[in-house]
């Protein structure tokens, strides 16, 4: 009991950004760097692209099955992007903030909010990517080779609705470089999980330099 009441809590990290930005392969990155961070794995009513697998980038269900997890209350949040269903399974996300792990979200604005405004926005940090111009989100969307031009002049045309929520959001960042944009996001995570009330530990700690102190 002890020592789940010195715990800190799991951080919710919301990186959102538009279709192309980038966010994917910085939070990839951002694993790499610290396997422990969790990633939410959304469930989704959209087709998996080549590649994708079921439970690893996204649980992919029927619209059916999708709404009963919504009507079961078992989402965190969810949303309509692009035509198809998004959401979050609640329970790996609250498993994990009891254990002290960090979550990472890759989600959409609408999902950002609804998190930050939920009982748990006290634990969450929001990021936004920017693509560096638009013509370079373009190229980003075309060169990922896996979705028809139908698709992505869809994303496209959606863009700037995601991009015209950047201010909601606690650190905002242009991918313009991988490498600076990959080491300004560990600064965040790091600088994050040194505030005071997220190192609980920190009152025993002093409290032992003072007993220290004092048996001398
Ligand atoms: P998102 O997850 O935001 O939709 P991705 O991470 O899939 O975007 O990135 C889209 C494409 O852009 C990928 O092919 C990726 O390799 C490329 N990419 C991402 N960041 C950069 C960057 N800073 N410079 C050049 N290409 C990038
Ligand atoms: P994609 O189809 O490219 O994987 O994702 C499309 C968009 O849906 C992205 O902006 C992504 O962040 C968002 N998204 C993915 N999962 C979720 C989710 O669980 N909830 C919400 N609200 N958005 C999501």
């Amino acid at each position: 009991m002890m020592s789940q009441v010195q715990n800190r809590r799991g951080l919710l990290i919301i990186v959102s950004s538009p279709s192309g930005a980038g966010k994917s392969t910085l939070t990839t990155r951002l694993r790499k760097w610290d396997p422990s961070i969790r990633f939410s794995v959304s469930a989704t009513t959209r087709a998996p692209r080549p590649g994708e697998e079921d439970g690893r980038e996204y649980y992919f269900r029927t619209r059916e099955a999708f709404e009963e997890m919504v009507s079961k209350g078992e989402m965190l949040e969810h949303a309509e992007v692009f035509g198809n269903f998004y959401g979050t399974p609640r329970g790996p996300v609250e498993a994990a903030m009891l254990a002290g792990n960090d979550t990472l979200f890759d989600i959409d604005w609408q999902g950002g909010q609804q998190i930050r405004n939920s009982s748990l926005g006290k634990d969450v940090i929001s990021i936004f990517i920017l693509p560096p111009s638009m013509v370079e989100l373009e190229h980003r969307l075309r060169s990922r080779g896996q979705d028809s031009d139908e698709v992505i002049n869809g994303r496209m045309s959606k863009s700037l609705a995601e991009v015209s929520h950047w201010a909601e959001y606690d650190y905002v960042l242009v991918n313009d470089d991988l490498d600076r944009c990959e080491e300004e996001l560990r600064t965040i995570l790091s600088a994050e999980r040194l505030r005071r009330e997220r190192q609980p530990h920190l009152t025993d700690f002093v409290r032992r330099l003072n007993k220290e102190y004092e048996g001398k």
